[in-house]
């Protein structure tokens, strides 16, 4: 039921953090993935040809939505379909409501969410043709609350969450699953300001159950649940991988 062999994953942002962690998961699990970012993926790449399956690195600037089209192709041309699409990359920028500018607000809606719908929209295309496929959107905590200084981030994963549901309700009666992963307080670049800052830190820390950080590789098992037929009949839910963070 979690078997993925013989389908290929896009998986973007999947030189680092939680894309890699992920891309890995899909890779044990048998999928062949196609890396797709901005940075080399090469250290992705060769942990997962070591587990014995194919990677494509695809370069690409994923802050404008001109090569959606590019990608897909180009991971159909490489791996020869497009099964699964993990809607990965995104950015943060932290400052205070009253002095956000303007490129603050748009370079995060521009990767966070205007790519993530026509990422979504250029393999859902193809994913119709083919009888279907799955949809794997990476939300946050601040899907769920306001966070502080983060304005565009919050409005951003919020709008995850949205439209999450949405192309649910638009694309499974064509038979594809778009869900949503909500990570905790994982580590990774995203976060490094937060685990340097000793104050934020422990307050975090004091906030989850787990007692812990998050690691990428916590949100694998959700992401090939997600990914698999083991999920056929779950559609629209964001599922939080927290540590119990929201439980709290
Ligand atoms: P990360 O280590 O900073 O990784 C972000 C990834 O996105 C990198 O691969 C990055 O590529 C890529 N990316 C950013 N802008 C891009 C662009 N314009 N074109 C192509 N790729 C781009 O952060 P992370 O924590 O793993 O974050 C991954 C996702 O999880 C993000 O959507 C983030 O919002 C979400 N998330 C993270 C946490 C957390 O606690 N870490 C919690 C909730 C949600 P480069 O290396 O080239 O910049």
């Amino acid at each position: 039921m979690f078997d993925l062999t013989g389908k290929t994953a896009i998986v973007t942002g999947a030189n680092t953090g939680i894309g890699q962690g992920i891309a890995i998961a899909l890779a044990q699990a048998g999928a062949n993935i196609a890396l797709v970012g901005r940075s080399d993926a090469n250290e992705t790449a060769e942990k997962i040809q070591a587990l014995g399956q194919k990677t494509a690195i695809i370069r690409a600037d994923l802050s404008s939505i001109e090569p959606c089209d590019y990608v897909i192709k180009e991971a159909i041309e490489k791996l020869g379909g497009v099964d699964v699409l993990v809607n990965n990359a995104g950015i943060i920028r932290r400052n205070d409501a009253l002095d956000f500018t303007e490129d603050d607000w748009d370079s995060v809606m521009n990767t966070n969410i205007k790519n993530l719908f026509f990422l979504s929209q250029a393999a859902a295309k193809v994913m119709v043709e083919n009888g279907g496929g799955k949809i794997i959107n990476i939300a946050s905590m601040l899907t769920f609350q306001g966070g502080i200084r983060v304005a565009s981030y919050t409005a951003s994963k919020s709008g995850v969450g949205g439209l999450t549901k949405l192309l649910a309700n638009e694309w499974a009666g064509k038979g594809i699953n778009v869900n949503a992963i909500a990570p905790g307080y994982i580590a990774t670049n995203n976060t490094a300001a937060l685990q340097a800052d000793e104050k934020r830190n422990s307050e975090i820390l004091g906030r989850i159950p787990a007692g812990r950080w998050g690691d990428p590789a916590d949100l694998g098992g959700a992401a090939v649940f997600l990914a698999s037929d083991a999920a056929q009949y779950v559609q629209g839910h964001v599922l939080a991988v927290d540590g119990g963070w929201l439980a709290r």
